[in-house]
């Protein structure tokens, strides 16, 4: 996409510096410093865009690239300003610290990799120092134990109403339990679950790396792999993988897996004896209008009660942001600490959230605190509990 310079300073000047937003920008709050907030982002980018800024002083533009995109300044601005739409483009100009698209092609590949592989132990020290910083902190996390996604063409026979299922990249291994089990939730309520082997990347990331080509071109891909398998709905798993999939033309409705689940019959009456807590985080891209959050909070609720709790700081980034907690692990800890010091207060059983990078974020901060909580996607947890000891040959 051609960049439209005097449209972004448009969208930058909207900016009436008023201040609203940095209370809720959780990075000015990390750094205290106006840089890190909003209005010095745009600031920068104004001047960046001017000339009376380096565009290639390194320091400048890291404080672009320290954003978490969480979105909460757009929703406390009162002038409207299009702070993401901003900085992403932006980010195409100056693509300093950004990941190239070969390593991206790299760390999306499902075949080639995935993070906290195994593998990594294989790999002798001496070519480990040369793996770019980005892999070696991909590869120094720890991922849960899980089955590989069972990938499923639509049938030609069936008149069984098609639901497709995106996985994502890192997703088809992170989520894999929360995506096997909800196909065979769709299939116990008579639908068929699609799950394309030919479906890619979101292009996300690629997109808040500034490789906005490939981010468009992955969208494109993924609309046509739906498009011919029929599909009613595509329903999706990663809440950041679906803002961007959101922007797309897809043929279809594109849904939130829980929030899908939960317009289903047999899970609208369903109620279960919840033992122990259960503590529900809310990741940033869930939802911009808030509506995919509410449904999902419903339907837990309804099912867990009293047992639920929402995490403290709910409306904080936890550090996760992409690909924020690769580049920027010291700041994505921080960000982080103070939800697992909630969670110890708490103390449930499990953690429900429904991005992979916060999964994964969680996942890796609880396994170093040595807490026994469990972490899962809402819409595992859901259906796991429905089919319990249910005859699923009907
Ligand atoms: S709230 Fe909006 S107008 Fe005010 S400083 Fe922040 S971005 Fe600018
Ligand atoms: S998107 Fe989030 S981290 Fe980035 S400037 Fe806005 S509030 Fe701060």
């Amino acid at each position: 996409m051609k960049i439209n310079k005097q449209e972004l300073l448009q969208f930058a000047d909207q900016c009436v510096k008023c201040g609203q937003c940095l209370a809720v920008c959780p990075t000015y709050n990390l750094y205290q410093n106006e840089a890190e907030s909003p209005r010095g982002r745009i600031s920068l980018i104004q001047g960046l865009m001017h000339g009376h800024l380096d565009s290639t002083d390194k320091t400048t533009l890291l404080h672009l690239d320290h954003c978490l995109y969480c979105g909460n300044c757009e929703s406390a601005c009162p002038s409207g300003v299009n702070y993401i739409k901003l900085l992403d483009r932006s980010k195409q100009l100056y693509p300093v610290n950004a990941i190239a698209s070969w390593q991206l092609d790299l760390l999306t590949n499902k075949k080639l990799f995935t993070p906290g592989r195994a593998a990594s132990r294989f790999l002798p020290q001496r070519l480990k120092n040369h793996v770019p910083a980005i892999f070696q902190q991909a590869l120094s996390l720890s991922t849960p134990k899980v089955k590989p996604v069972t990938y499923k063409a639509a049938s030609a026979t069936s008149d069984r109403k098609k639901i497709g299922i995106f996985t994502g990249c890192i997703g088809h291994q992170i989520d894999s339990k929360a995506i096997n089990l909800t196909a065979r939730l769709l299939d116990y309520c008579g639908l068929e679950a699609v799950i394309p082997r030919t479906q890619s990347c979101c292009g996300a990331i690629y997109q808040h790396e500034g490789h906005s080509d490939k981010a468009e071109r992955l969208l494109q891909k993924n609309q046509q792999v739906f498009y011919h398998e029929d599909v009613e709905k595509v329903i999706f798993f990663a809440s950041g993988c679906g803002t961007w999939l959101k922007q797309g033309d897809f043929s279809m409705p594109v849904i939130e897996a829980t929030r899908f689940i939960a317009s289903l019959d047999e899970v609208a009456r369903f109620r279960a004896s919840i033992e122990g807590k259960i503590a529900i985080h809310r990741p940033c891209s869930l939802d911009s209008s808030g509506k995919g959050w509410d449904i999902m909070l419903q339907l837990i609720q309804a099912i867990a009660g009293e047992q639920l709790v929402e995490l403290p700081g709910n409306d904080s980034c936890c550090g996760s942001a992409g690909l924020h907690f690769l580049k920027h692990p010291q700041a994505a800890r921080q960000l982080l600490a103070p939800k697992l010091q909630s969670l110890m207060d708490i103390a449930p059983r499990k953690l429900l959230t429904a991005n992979t990078g916060c999964t994964l974020h969680f996942y890796n901060g609880i396994e170093e605190r040595g807490l026994d909580i469990e972490v899962m996607h809402p819409a595992e947890w859901v259906s796991g509990l429905l089919l319990q000891g249910k005859d699923l040959s009907r």
